[in-house]
């Protein structure tokens, strides 16, 4: 089937569904296939459940003409998705970045949606599937709509931009991360800076934060012209520094025309002076898009941070800072920062290893457990594999090789009345220690 032919139907049954377990009545079933799943064969099950037509790539699993067969559905889903989205002709904002992606698409949407129906990535759908489908999923209500964009190797953003197709553009930051799949540091660079590239050939408008020189470098390289800067110098749309962040961030901002810092102060929910960058871009965007100081910081003012993400929790024995949705070597450094900023006598650390780093991994990890030394804590504990080759260098230190062990240890010996920061990558689970603490 073309894909005006399947944009008519899109357009009749504008629901997408890819997932058997949730179907609604009259929705679109894309039949994906996965490492462990082919989805054409729920596909009949689909449509017993209420799917208006699915989408499959199979023929042998046609049953009557609510089946369509495409030759790749995945293929078909992006197609679809790209072709919707040239027909809207609202802004379209898309975010990339090393670290702070989800917690800066969530704090320019909540500034954003305070004057415009706005649509934002759910969560972190951020890849070829979740694009698409944040796309397909905004309808003619909308505005104003803010994408988020992962990557883990090269060309992936420009993948990702020929279907979302931004008018404006962010990158929150560059940093170590994913470096086996992008090939190292200028790979990572090249890969985030496809959004500069993309916008710079269409004539979009890319947000820049000042202070970063790498970022500056990387518009020079595509040759942006339509540049907003924002953050701390003189000329910049908006400027801003914190006030205070002990926990949460109290910043300070003002527009060029008004002299000093302090015209307006926003109370963020946000523990991390990292969050500054974060919190700044979303003042940025709101003044382009023309909202007031007051929408702004209500906007910033009504985000909470969840899933981990540089969360407090106060628990009944202490205060947590819950970051163990993922880590790389910029993440980790700054949250080690950010608690040795904190007042508070006690202070603990768990600190688990970090995936995908390739050839850097011994090197990296090191690095971030000499930061960690010289960070005072009553207890550091180290988990992983990666960690535990430093095990022996240090009697200020404990290790452990997987979080089962660290929790046994844990169990015996407990942490009370103490910040504890807690973050490694999803997959060393740390949540399973958060819970003892
Ligand atoms: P993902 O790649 O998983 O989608 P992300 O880029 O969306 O991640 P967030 O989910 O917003 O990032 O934040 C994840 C973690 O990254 C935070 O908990 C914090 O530790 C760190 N982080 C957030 N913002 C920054 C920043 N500006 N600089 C450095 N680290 C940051
Ligand atoms: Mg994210």
């Amino acid at each position: 089937m073309d894909i005006q032919s399947l944009y008519r139907i899109y357009s009749q049954y504008p629901v997408i569904c890819t997932d058997t377990r949730k179907i609604t009545a009259g929705c679109l079933f894309f039949a994906l296939k996965g490492e462990n799943f082919n989805a054409n064969e729920f596909a009949a099950e689909a449509i017993r459940s209420g799917a208006a037509y699915a989408v499959i790539d199979e023929e042998a699993c046609r049953e009557s003409d609510r089946f369509i067969l495409v030759p790749d559905v995945l293929t078909a889903l992006q197609d679809l998705a790209r072709y919707h989205r040239a027909q809207l002709s609202i802004p379209f904002i898309g975010i990339t970045g090393t670290n702070g992606k989800t917690t800066t698409k969530e704090l320019i949407n909540s500034v954003l949606s305070q004057k415009y129906t706005t649509l934002a990535t759910q969560g972190n759908l951020n890849n070829h599937i979740g694009v698409p489908l944040t796309v397909l999923s905004i309808g003619d209500e909308v505005e104003l709509a803010v994408i988020e964009m992962g990557a883990n190797h090269q060309k992936e953003i420009e993948f990702l931009c020929s279907i979302a197709q931004p008018t404006h553009g962010l990158i929150t930051n560059v940093g170590k991360a994913h470096l086996e799949g992008f090939g190292g540091f200028e790979g990572v660079k090249r890969t985030k800076g496809e959004l500069y590239q993309y916008l710079s050939a269409t004539g979009g408008t890319v947000f820049i934060q000042s202070g970063n020189a790498h970022l500056i470098e990387m518009s020079r390289t595509a040759n942006v012209e339509n540049a907003v800067r924002y953050g701390q110098l003189d000329g910049d749309l908006v400027t801003g520094k914190l006030r205070s962040s002990d926990p949460f961030l109290v910043v300070e901002w003002s527009y060029p025309q008004e002299t000093g810092f302090n015209a307006y102060v926003v109370s963020s929910n946000l523990t991390g002076t990292y969050n500054l960058e974060n919190v700044l871009a979303a003042i940025a965007m709101g003044t382009w898009f023309k909202l007031s100081p007051e929408e702004i910081n209500t906007g910033i003012e009504s985000y909470h941070p969840s899933n981990n993400r540089s969360q407090i929790v106060e628990t009944a024995s202490n205060r947590l800072i819950c970051d163990y949705y993922n880590a790389n070597p910029g993440s980790m450094i700054v949250a080690l920062d950010n608690l040795a900023s904190l007042k508070g006598a006690r202070k603990a650390m768990i600190l688990g290893d970090m995936f995908e780093l390739g050839d850097e991994s011994d090197a990296e990890h090191k690095a971030v457990f000499e930061k960690a030394m010289s960070v005072s804590a009553e207890r550091r504990i180290f988990v992983g594999e990666a960690f535990f080759k430093l095990s022996g260098t240090t009697a200020d230190a404990v290790f452990y090789k997987t979080t089962p062990e660290a929790k046994e240890a844990l169990e015996k010996q407990p942490i009370q009345g103490a910040t504890i920061l807690i973050k490694g990558s999803r997959g060393m689970k740390l949540e399973v220690l958060a819970g003892l603490l």
